[in-house]
């Protein structure tokens, strides 16, 4: 179903009315977690600002400690619909938990689901059942084929909204995050007619990196990136040092300007 075999266009997902695809490199921007109503709409005001269509921010968060600062839950599902009403800014948030993912369709307009849980079948059926756009991040350790058929779980269910994110993979590479595997977005598109976007935030892990991977992500033609922004992330409760600050908004801002309209 999300091969383009039997599917040669490559598909555009409309979230929100905001479309992702061929020719539009969407920006999706936003906070890693909604903290507090102001921090969460400071962070999508900055974003907006940028030009990104799209606002992202985590209400359940997957961490690798059961202590690190798990998401307010639905609270903040609250905070961030709040935000978009005064923003506009329809919401990409992740879900977890097979169980959620009724009150999280609730508030999202595009499901998330997170490197961690991209071979959680259970998951991937209940949010293709959900009738919400769905994005899937590449797990960690994932190949390409798992990726897609990740995303093959969500299609059967009657959901092809579906969008691919590369999030970089774990190799042996200390000096980042996660090692982005840019070649990854050309390969998927061209085995899937998936919109392909890209993380250059959780890839590098880096603020530093994320706008270097971001022009990367535009010269191979991804469909759109999604970023992690936060007005003081010296006080972030998840993921700070790769967040952009108020300085960074003007060069990403610029990049985005330079892009050829959306069609
Ligand atoms: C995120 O985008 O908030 C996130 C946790 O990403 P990943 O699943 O790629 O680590």
């Amino acid at each position: 179903l999300v091969s383009r075999e039997n599917h040669a266009e490559r598909s555009v997902v409309r979230v929100g009315g905001v479309p992702i695809g061929p020719g539009t490199m969407t920006l999706i921007a936003g906070p890693c977690a909604a903290e507090t109503p102001d921090q969460t709409l400071q962070g999508a005001l900055m974003a907006k600002a940028a030009g990104a269509s799209l606002l992202r921010g985590g209400a359940f968060k997957p961490r690798t400690s059961p202590y690190a600062f798990q998401g307010l839950g639905e609270a903040g599902l609250k905070i961030l619909a709040d935000v978009r009403a005064e923003t506009g800014m329809p919401i990409v948030t992740e879900v977890v938990d097979a169980r959620d993912v009724e009150l999280v369709a609730e508030y999202a307009d595009m499901l998330q689901i997170g490197t961690r849980n991209t071979q959680n079948f259970a998951l991937l059926q209940a949010v293709g059942d959900a009738g919400k756009p769905v994005m899937i991040k590449r797990g960690m350790s994932g190949t390409i084929e798992e990726w897609l058929m990740s995303a093959e779980y969500v299609a059967q269910r009657g959901n092809l909204d579906v969008v691919l994110c590369e999030r970089g993979i774990r190799t042996y590479e200390k000096a980042t995050r996660n090692t982005l595997d840019i070649s990854a977005v050309p390969v998927a598109q061209r085995l899937s007619h998936l919109p392909v976007i890209v993380d250059p935030s959780h890839s590098g892990g880096r603020r530093d990196l994320v706008l270097p991977l971001t022009r990367a992500a535009i010269a191979v033609g991804a469909d759109g990136v999604i970023i992690d922004v936060h007005p003081h992330p010296e006080t972030a409760l998840c993921d700070g040092p790769q967040a952009l600050v108020h300085a960074d908004m003007a060069e990403l801002a610029e990049l985005v300007q330079a892009l050829p309209p959306v069609v």
